[in-house]
């Protein structure tokens, strides 16, 4: 696994994405989610340039958090048990799975600064997948206005798992759309700017519809627990 190598590609994979759509290169970060990844080699993503990093759990984010440079930037990229919430809040820049209101309170009341946070919608309408029904986004954000701790910076979706590329391309339009409709509002907590959408699979497609963050795990950094089995 040559993380170098593997980061090279994908910013030239995004750079021609970005072309394809007249948009800036500059605009999408990628994130590392290194979940499946031992901080060691979280560490050297870290000396190939990668400045973004995800993680889905509590443990996970500690530890690496520990052993990676202090310009890390974080992201809590899975569900967020509410209990966990206190605990998370001091070591993520970025919370991209607000998806109930139980989880909003949460923050607010454990929260000693603005919480950027996405909100997470199940634009596919996967069972397995948690997230916000599209139609109910609109009056969380309205909900969520009255929480002075969270500031809703954008929508975060995960795409069905299949190679079509028609339904991938309508999932990230869809969530795109949304983001449009809420900006038009020009409501202070929720400028949502960004747009989180794209893994190893799919990301080329997400960049070409818009998405600003992209969330790569296997293709830029491994996956050691596969691997071993
Ligand atoms: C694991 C995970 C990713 C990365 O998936 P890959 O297919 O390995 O790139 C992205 N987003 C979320 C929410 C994840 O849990």
């Amino acid at each position: 696994m040559n993380i170098q190598s593997n980061f090279n590609r994908l910013q030239e994979g995004v750079k021609e994405a970005c072309s394809r759509k007249n948009r800036k290169p500059e605009d999408v970060n990628i994130i590392a989610v290194t979940k499946y990844v031992s901080a060691d080699t979280a560490l050297k993503a870290a000396e190939a340039g990668v400045v973004h990093f995800g993680e889905n759990r509590l443990e996970g984010l500690l530890e690496k958090k520990e052993q990676l440079p202090e310009n890390a930037v974080w992201h809590f990229i899975g569900t967020l048990q509410t209990r966990k919430v206190k605990d998370v809040l001091p070591h993520a820049d970025y919370i991209h799975s607000l998806d109930r209101m139980s989880l909003a309170e949460e923050i607010q009341k454990r929260a000693d600064s603005v919480i950027s946070c996405f909100l997470q919608v199940n634009v596919s309408k996967e069972e397995s997948k948690h997230g916000l029904d599209v139609n109910d986004v609109m009056s969380f954000v309205d909900k969520v206005g009255k929480l002075d701790k969270i500031k809703i910076v954008g929508l975060m979706t995960m795409a069905p798992y299949t190679e079509d590329e028609k339904t991938l391309r309508d999932v990230f339009r869809q969530l795109k759309q949304l983001q449009v409709s809420i900006q038009q509002r020009g409501l202070h907590h929720a400028p949502c700017s960004e747009l989180s959408m794209g893994m190893s699979n799919d990301y080329r497609i997400a960049v070409e519809e818009g998405a600003t963050f992209i969330r790569i795990g296997s293709s830029l950094v491994g996956n050691e627990k596969e691997e071993v089995s």
